[in-house]
């Protein structure tokens, strides 16, 4: 007798439970509010990512085509797994002096983990995240990116 109570108790248990959660899903199906899920891809053209979003890392360059990198190779010694490969090359300055920019500033995205230390520790304050996401490739060697612009120089001000 007593199992039978149990059994009851437990059907009438599962069938609350299961109330709590249909009433849940049924009020937003009936008042959704605020809709914080998005369509994509279907929405891709005006899909606006949240800030924050580690999608790659990037080197901003201003409207005149500048960033802020020296080459000084300190993220490619920080980076954990290799990602970052800097070439450096000498230029001379209209005063005749000698000087270290960067020539190529390497990444590779699928290597990456995203663990900020390249941006982090940049004296220069040079990287950031950027928000692209889409990173699916059918060939790996894409994901090998050059960071600093073709034509790009270094900001005045930065030493
Ligand atoms: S990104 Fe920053 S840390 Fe890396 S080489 Fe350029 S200045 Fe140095
Ligand atoms: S985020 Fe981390 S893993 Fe990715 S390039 Fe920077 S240091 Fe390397």
């Amino acid at each position: 007798m007593r199992s039978v109570i149990n059994y009851i108790k437990e059907i009438l248990w599962g069938v609350r439970t299961l109330w709590t959660g249909m009433r849940v899903t049924g009020g937003y199906f009936v008042s959704p509010g605020e809709i914080v899920t998005q369509k994509y891809p279907e929405n891709r053209d005006e899909l606006k990512m949240f800030e924050g979003v580690k999608g790659e890392v990037i080197m901003p360059h201003d409207e005149n085509n500048q960033h802020r990198c020296t080459g000084c190779g300190i993220c490619q010694m920080n980076c954990p797994n290799g990602s970052i490969e800097i070439i450096t090359r000498k230029e001379m300055t209209p005063e005749g002096k000698e000087v270290r920019v960067i020539d190529k500033h390497i990444y590779h995205l699928d290597m990456c983990t995203f663990c900020a230390l390249c941006i982090k520790t940049c004296p220069s304050n040079a990287l950031a995240f950027g928000p692209e996401f889409e990173n699916a490739v059918f060939d790996k060697t894409k994901l090998t990116k050059i960071l600093n612009q073709p034509g790009s120089s270094i900001k005045k001000d930065i030493k």
